[in-house]
């Protein structure tokens, strides 16, 4: 672990803005509206720093959108409008379109709001967090604060709606989690997946952890777009069709088994054959087999419904040999809460 930490403050440091860019724009007229329209994301760089965000923040939010814009009256900004028109006739054209554009945000019902501001989102959040949970469990904390030992190392979709420590109530230091697309495991490749190989390396011979779960869940896309891509050499993304034709073994026994069904039964089910494919991936890597075979390591597979909220467990405990093949853990037990 210090090793990583030791990666986390380089890249920190690395990222650190100047001295001169965290100012830039403190002295603007118009900030938020030169930081809009010039420099759509000038507050990324500024974000990764090394002491807290939240301590200096006035370069890089606006919290105070309708206050900046307020500053001078109405009718000074429509003089001002107007007397740049007179000057600049062939601004009419953009003027007039901005104008249409003001108005039909003024009538929607939240038109008076000030746009989404992801720092005050966020900062909103910690400190709900801070107060609610952080501050009220120091015992849990503290001990945090030593080390982690998580008995479960969980597999998810990167899908916004399945947070597993959401889904599951897991407590911070419960789970070691990994989150892709269509919550596939890859198999044992050191050059191709060494991202997810050194998570699972790392929760099985430094943090020790007793199971992992793989879990899938319904109406993902990335299952979809496994059931849809048509895998023919011709690639329409960059990394999506690569990455999920790990679980291409889900998709011909899908299609194989249910070939006749609509698309979205089809989808349903590869979505648990894929985390079936998964398991069995997870049996490529030595260290897994090994815990497996003397028992210090269990893996299930779950499939979260969130549009009808059940959730679905494989439970296999195990006792075989190394020689257990793909196809003994894509037959695994089902059974449901
Ligand atoms: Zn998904």
């Amino acid at each position: 672990m210090a090793s990583i930490n030791t990666c986390l403050h380089s890249l920190r440091s690395l990222n650190k803005p100047s001295p001169s860019s965290s100012s830039s724009s403190s002295s603007n007229v118009r900030p938020c509206v030169s930081a809009k329209l010039n420099n759509p994301s000038p507050s990324i760089p500024n974000l990764i720093q090394n002491r807290p965000v939240f301590a200096a923040p006035s370069p890089l939010i606006t919290p105070t959108w309708t206050e900046d814009m307020g500053n001078g009256s109405y009718e000074e900004a429509i003089q001002a409008l107007e007397k740049l028109l007179r000057e600049k006739g062939d601004l009419k054209a953009a003027a007039t379109s901005k104008v249409e554009q003001i108005t039909a945000e003024l009538k929607t019902p939240d038109g008076g709001k000030p746009p989404f501001d992801p720092v005050e989102r966020i900062k909103s959040g910690f400190i709900h967090f801070k107060k609610e949970k952080y501050d009220k469990n120091p015992e849990l904390y503290g001990e945090l604060a030593k080390g982690q030992s998580p008995k479960f190392m969980v597999f998810a979709c990167s899908d916004s709606r399945v947070c597993p420590s959401h889904v599951l109530d897991f407590q911070p230091g419960e789970a070691f989690v990994v989150r892709n697309v269509a919550n596939l495991v890859p198999p044992y490749d050191q050059s191709k997946f060494s991202g997810t190989g050194s998570a699972i390396e790392y929760a099985v011979l430094h943090l020790k952890v007793q199971y992992i779960v793989v879990i899938g869940h319904s109406a993902c896309g990335g299952i979809k777009g496994l059931m849809t891509f048509p895998f023919d050499g011709n690639y329409s993304t960059d990394f999506i069709e690569e990455w999920v034709k790990i679980g291409l073994p889900a998709k011909a026994k899908v299609k194989s088994q249910h070939g006749g069904a609509d698309l979205g039964e089809m989808c349903g089910h590869c979505e648990k054959e894929a985390v079936g494919v998964s398991l069995g991936n997870l049996l490529t890597y030595p260290f897994v087999r090994d815990g497996l075979v003397n028992g210090t390591l269990g893996l299930k597979g779950g499939h979260y419904d969130f549009v009808n909220g059940t959730f679905e467990l494989w439970g296999l405990d195990f006792s075989f040999t190394p020689s257990l093949s793909v196809k003994d853990v894509a037959t695994i037990l089902h059974w449901k809460l």
